[in-house]
């Protein structure tokens, strides 16, 4: 046992030894572990207070750095604003109006230089109250307090600032400076002075109060903004509603029933929309009457900014002015009117008789007469036609003076024109033994685009005062061109005397009216001393321009310049074939030049000889001459007696005599002396014609006897006796039937039962005038044949020709009738069965 025991025992006391380290173990453990946890948990205190700490030094810091920006921002600003209200300062004090701030107890606090200067008080300082200012201002004498005086002055610009709103107020300041004050209480109770310098603007505001029109403007909202005292002046009854700010349809309403608009009674709503309408125009300008018998001529315009400008002139007085003004003027065309009626109606009363004295002298003449008798008788005749000659140019200068000279262009020949004149003027010059010539230059086209009526009338003003003018020598009549433009050409013309010419100093004036070179020289020849003025104004009128020289004792030449459409060329000049030479005999060089260079232009050479003497020296030599041409009136031997010298030679050769008597030389070609006879001044188509006539066979047709063929039917209708006698007696050697009818109806009535080839009407006839009678035998007519109608007429008057053309007529004669004219328009007309009305060789010489 013991060992046992003991061993037991000692097994006993290990287990149990063993039990308690375990247990002492897990309590360790435990211990451990408790140990652990707080460590742990001391640890992450530990961690969480490091990061406290470490947040709170950042946090430090940031707030370091701020603390420092804001200091420096702050100096920043400081600097910012100081320099802020320097400049402030500095541009306040730049500006032109005066600055000031007050405070609330009305203590100024700063004013701007312009502030100090303006109101001249450089020792303006802060603290200094508005009271005192004002009273610093007036006993400067800056300010003229007026009659009220220094007090009443500054007690009243004192209790302006208690007002709400401050009204502001314009001071003129003694220095000629105008301020317009503005205050405004701030809502700290500051007050901010404002001081305009509105000068400029008072000055240009006086010029507009011293227009003596109304001026007014209105904005954009067509509101007043300001107008002058004149513009209320002017409309008086509106003048109430004239305020700035009002708007223009009030005022015109306003006005309007204040009876402002006399016109707009009874219409006012038309008449005001018609008005506002205008409203919408960029500009207006119109009359208008308003109350007090007056009227105003308003202009408005737009303004850049969409305003509206206006001024208002009271017109009242210019139209009363105008008024008697156009009522003189209608006077005046009214007279005007009533004097050319007047002259149309005279020259009709005078010419009618006159054709009586002009037409019987010119038959009287042709009758055996004694030598007294004929000396009378050409007295009448030429005192008839000068009569006529100052009728005639009265009446176109008042047509002239009363702007009714027309022209009428048409397709005409200028070369038959002159020549027809120089064919009038040929018994004058003849008379006198001056020769009349023409110088065609063989280039220039001779039909041209113009009113040949003016044209001619032109040429014998010229011609007839160079002929007029001329004792001795020549008149020659140049027309020469160049080609200015296609089918244009511009013509001079130029007519040339040998006459008494004119004195230097009479040159300048010689185209004004009523003047004549009145000397000595002069006074002999008769004339109205309007011919030029009127030659000048018709070539005016053509767009041309007429020229003078001229030598005293030695002649003149008088020139116009024209421009013409060249028409086109009827009758081509026809070219002699077979004719290669001709004799020309004249004595005067210029009529020989001209003629050689006519007779080169078909293809003919020429041997030119100055007298009979000379021609016939050359035939004895030469007689290989297809034609001789010889001049009628020569010296020494004349043209008849050298035609016969030379037939008596045995020449067989045709002779032209170129003639200005064509009537005395009639019984040479009725002899069989000469071929023809030319009248002279010799047409260039007339020449050709002839020397075709004598190139070709002749081939001319046997005339109708008598018995196969009927006369000529005339019928003329002329109311005045006289003038039926005259008619009847120019036509006397003439083979036609002639039968009268003394007025339209009656004409009318013959027409249907004779049936005529050719009608003669006189236009001023009782019953039914010519124009009428005219329609009616149109009518009647119908598509039967036309039979040509000439008018006789005594009016010149333009206009009367239109009405005449519209009647149907075909020509118009003016009176006094000339028998050639007669005759030339009687042998114009042919019809198959008619003979003509002058024996053959007679019809071909221009019956003078
Ligand atoms: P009138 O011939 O009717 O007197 P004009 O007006 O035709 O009137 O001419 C005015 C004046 O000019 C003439 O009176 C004359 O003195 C002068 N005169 C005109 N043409 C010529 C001329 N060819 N030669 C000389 N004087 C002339």
């Amino acid at each position: 046992m013991d060992r046992m025991d003991r061993l037991a025992k000692e097994r006993r006391a290990r287990l149990a030894a063993e039990r308690l380290l375990e247990q002492k173990s897990r309590e360790l453990f435990a211990a451990n572990e408790k140990l652990a946890l707080h460590a742990r948990a001391l640890s992450d205190q530990i961690v969480e207070q490091r990061q406290a700490v470490r947040s709170a030094q950042s946090e430090a810091e940031t707030l370091k750095d701020q603390n420092l920006r804001f200091l420096s921002d702050l100096e920043r600003a400081h600097t910012t604003a100081v320099m802020a209200e320097r400049r402030l300062w500095d541009s306040i004090n730049t500006i032109r109006d005066g600055f000031a701030v007050f405070d609330s107890a009305n203590r100024l606090i700063a004013a701007n230089e312009a502030f100090r200067t303006l109101l001249e008080c450089e020792d303006l300082s802060p603290g200094i109250s508005y009271a005192e200012t004002l009273r610093l201002i007036v006993d400067n004498g800056v300010v003229d307090p007026g009659d009220d005086g220094a007090d009443a002055w500054c007690r009243r610009m004192a209790a302006r600032w208690d007002a709400d709103p401050i009204e502001p107020v314009v001071v003129a300041l003694t220095s000629g400076v105008w301020l317009r004050l503005i205050d405004r209480r701030a809502r700290d109770g500051d007050m901010v002075c404002l001081a305009v310098d509105i000068t400029e603007q008072m000055r240009i505001w006086a010029a507009i109060e011293a227009i003596p029109d109304g001026f007014v403007l209105f904005d954009r909202e067509d509101r007043l903004m300001v107008c002058n005292q004149r513009y209320r002046d002017l409309y008086p009854e509106s003048a109430e509603a004239i305020v700035p700010g009002a708007t223009f349809e009030a005022i015109l309403r306003h006005g309007l029933r204040n009876g402002q608009y006399p016109d707009a009674m009874g219409r006012e709503d038309e008449w005001m929309e018609n008005r506002l309408n205008m409203r919408h125009e960029r500009s207006v300008e119109f009359e208008h009457p308003v109350a007090g018998n007056r009227w105003l001529r308003v202009i408005d315009q737009e303004t850049p900014d969409g305003g509206r400008v206006g001024l208002r002139v009271d017109v009242t007085a210019l139209r009363e002015q105008n008024a008697a003004l156009e009522a003189a003027r209608l006077a005046a065309e009214a007279a005007v009117r009533a004097k050319s009626a007047f002259l149309a109606n005279m020259s009709h009363e005078i010419r009618t008789p006159m054709n009586g004295v002009v037409g019987m002298a010119e038959l009287l003449c042709d009758t055996p007469l004694t030598d007294e008798q004929r000396l009378f008788a050409e007295t009448i005749r030429s005192s008839g036609e000068a009569l006529l000659v100052i009728i005639n140019d009265i009446l176109d200068y008042s047509k002239i003076e009363a702007e009714r000279l027309t022209l009428r262009p048409e397709p005409f020949d200028l070369e038959r024109v002159i020549h027809e004149v120089a064919m009038l003027l040929q018994p004058r010059a003849r008379a006198k033994g001056i020769d009349v010539m023409i110088d065609f230059d063989i280039f220039l086209p001779t039909r041209y685009v113009g009113d040949p009526g003016r044209l001619r009338q032109v040429l014998t003003n010229l011609m007839g005062n160079a002929v007029k003018f001329t004792d001795s020598g020549h008149v020659l009549i140049r027309v020469v061109g160049v080609e200015t433009a296609e089918r244009m050409q511009q013509l001079h013309i130029t007519v040339e005397d040998t006459g008494i010419g004119i004195a230097a100093d009479h040159l300048d004036h010689i185209f004004g009216e009523f003047n004549q070179v009145d000397s000595a020289s002069n006074r002999r020849f008769e004339g109205t001393g309007l011919g030029l003025a009127i030659t000048q104004r018709i070539v005016e009128h053509m767009g041309g321009a007429v020229w003078v020289d001229s030598e005293p004792g030695r002649g003149s030449c008088f020139g116009f310049r024209l421009a013409l459409p060249v028409a086109e060329n009827a009758d081509d000049i026809p070219t002699p074939v077979s004719l290669s030479r001709a004799l020309v005999v004249d004595d005067q060089f210029i009529n020989r030049t001209v003629l050689e260079r006519q007779l080169a232009t078909c293809g003919m050479k020429s041997a030119l000889c100055r007298s009979a003497a000379d021609a016939l020296m050359v035939l004895q030599q030469d007689r290989d001459f297809d034609v001789i041409l010889i001049d009628h009136e020569m010296p020494e031997m004349d043209g008849l007696h050298l035609a016969r010298a030379i037939r008596d030679t045995g020449l067989e050769a045709p002779i032209l005599l170129l003639s200005s008597n064509a009537a005395t030389a009639m019984a040479a070609q009725q002899a069989g002396l000469v071929a023809a006879i030319l009248a002279k001044p010799l047409l260039r188509a007339d020449l050709y014609r002839r020397l075709q006539a004598l190139s070709a066979p002749l081939a001319v047709a046997p005339p109708a006897p008598p018995g196969q063929s009927r006369q000529l039917r005339v019928l003329a209708a002329e109311d005045n006796r006289t003038n039926q006698l005259v008619f009847r007696k120019m036509v006397k050697d003439l083979d036609i039937d002639l039968q009268f009818a003394s007025n339209g109806r009656e004409a009318v009535e013959v027409f249907q039962t004779f049936k005529p080839d050719m009608v003669f009407m006189d236009i001023s006839m009782p019953i039914m005038d010519g124009r009428e009678a005219a329609c009616a035998i149109r009518a009647l007519e119908g598509d039967a044949a036309h039979v040509p109608i000439i008018a006789l007429t005594a009016h010149a008057m333009a206009g009367d020709a239109t009405s005449i053309r519209a009647a149907g007529i075909d020509h118009i004669m003016t009176k006094p009738l000339r028998r050639g004219a007669i005759c030339d328009m009687l042998t114009s007309c042919t019809s198959a069965g008619v003979r003509p009305p002058l024996p053959a060789p007679q019809a071909e010489t221009v019956a003078d």
